[in-house]
């Protein structure tokens, strides 16, 4: 594979980390190229994203043991497919040796080691996700995809069809990548591929689906590409509740930061399960429970209530939830930007009292207690949060005195 030119600025040339990788991987005679995202994001001229990867042309064994010479903490974390991880100064390499397919049946590949360049550029999924930078900021560019990078289109490599039916995530890969660096119209033919083989998506596991996904919805502006991969039926499969990108481009114009999982929420029918979804995404417990809090009907924030009602609904789900369920509202009377500021800066307090506090009292352990305490708390709630703990005993007591 012959250089395609320089990067103007090779955004590691002062990494120390970067330096230590090289030296170790060049002392044991091993060549090392960065691909796909730090590429991309040097190609571009654009801050490096994302964690880097590199393609390396000797088997993961003998990475693994160049690395562990120069002292270099390094984690076997998928050996078959020949990536290693190298972990220095709390940064992780991906490290993959050159291969090519072996067998592929949509959904995973065999894999052979090679150590020719041209034949491990030729299996990645498209123009200018093979392309390849030195630690001197060489290029190798066997598919021009800075061409395609410059001109926003995302090209599959080879026959698009075929690529796919060798591994269909790449379909999603297609959307995903056509988001973030791509303008439309699509490519017609990745796209009329895409379409022909959605069905195919179902065969895919539900991990590699969420983070494709979720990496598409985090991008600066998605609604087109998800509106289309609708259309597409692209979606059927994996999220037949998405009912459209409403919601999702209301979201974006309000939203202070993107979240992919609350623009999933935004593109999913009032009706969805967010366990179901959960389950299907294999979404984490955390991420399952967050949705469910972001798809169900109650509370209604009340943003017209002003800073009071603001206060104790940031209370009751937190200033984060609070901030889903806001930013998800759609046409919701008054100032939801100073609602969402308040969410963002305030931390509510705890309650000042306890149900050791009615104990004291002279009051037995049981419901009663708890139900007293969640009466002072309502009351305390009321009064914006303005009761000391003084106050707050003293309305406790009156509570206790009062009860029959
Ligand atoms: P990001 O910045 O989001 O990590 P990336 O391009 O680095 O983007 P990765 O998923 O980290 O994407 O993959 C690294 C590289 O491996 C890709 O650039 C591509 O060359 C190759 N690759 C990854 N997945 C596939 C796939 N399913 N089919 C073909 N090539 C792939
Ligand atoms: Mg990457």
């Amino acid at each position: 594979m012959k250089p395609a030119g320089r990067l103007d600025v090779v955004p590691w040339s002062n990494d120390a980390a970067v330096r230590t990788l090289f030296d170790a991987l060049g002392g044991s005679g091993i060549a090392a190229r960065f691909v796909g995202g730090w590429v991309r994001d040097a190609v571009r001229g654009e801050p490096l994203t994302n964690e880097p990867d590199l393609a390396v042309d000797k088997p993961p064994e003998t990475v693994m043991l160049a690395l562990k010479a120069a002292r270099i903490k390094v984690v076997p974390t998928g050996l078959k497919h020949g990536t290693v991880t190298a972990v220095i100064a709390g940064a992780p390499y991906e490290l993959t040796t050159l291969r090519r397919d072996v067998e592929t049946d949509g959904r995973h590949a065999v894999v052979a080691f090679t150590d020719d360049w041209l034949e491990d550029a030729s299996r990645r999924d498209f123009t200018f996700n093979a392309l390849y930078a030195d630690l001197d900021g060489t290029i190798y560019d066997p598919f021009d995809g800075r061409t395609d990078l410059a001109q926003a289109r995302v090209r599959f490599i080879g026959d698009p069809d075929l690529r796919i039916t060798e591994d269909r995530l790449r379909i999603l890969r297609f959307f995903r990548f056509h988001t973030w660096f791509g303008r439309a119209p699509f490519d017609a033919a990745g796209f009329e591929a895409c379409r022909r083989n959605a069905g195919s998506l179902r065969g895919l596991s539900g991990e590699r689906v969420r983070k494709e996904l979720l990496r598409l919805l985090q991008a600066p502006a998605p609604a087109d590409t998800v509106a289309a991969m609708r259309e597409a039926a692209i979606l059927d499969h994996w999220l037949p509740e998405c009912d459209g990108t409403a919601r999702l481009r209301a979201l974006i114009a309000r939203e202070d930061r993107p979240d992919a999982l609350r623009r999933l929420a935004s593109i999913l029918a009032a009706d969805a399960d967010a366990t179901t979804i959960g389950k299907r995404l294999k979404l984490s417990t955390q991420e399952s429970l967050r949705l469910d809090v972001m798809l169900a009907a109650d509370p209604v924030i009340d943003v017209a209530g002003g800073p009071t009602a603001w206060r104790a609904q940031i209370y009751a789900l937190g200033g984060n939830l609070y901030a889903d369920r806001l930013l998800l509202a759609v046409d919701v009377p008054g100032d939801w930007r100073a609602a969402l500021a308040m969410a963002r800066a305030w931390t509510p307090p705890e309650l000042p009292v306890s149900g050791g506090d009615a104990l004291k009292l002279g009051l037995k352990p049981g419901p009663k207690v708890g139900a007293l305490i969640e009466a002072v708390e309502r009351w305390w709630i009321d009064g914006d949060f303005a009761a000391d703990r003084a106050a707050c005993l003293a309305e406790l007591e009156r509570l206790v005195r009062a009860a029959p």
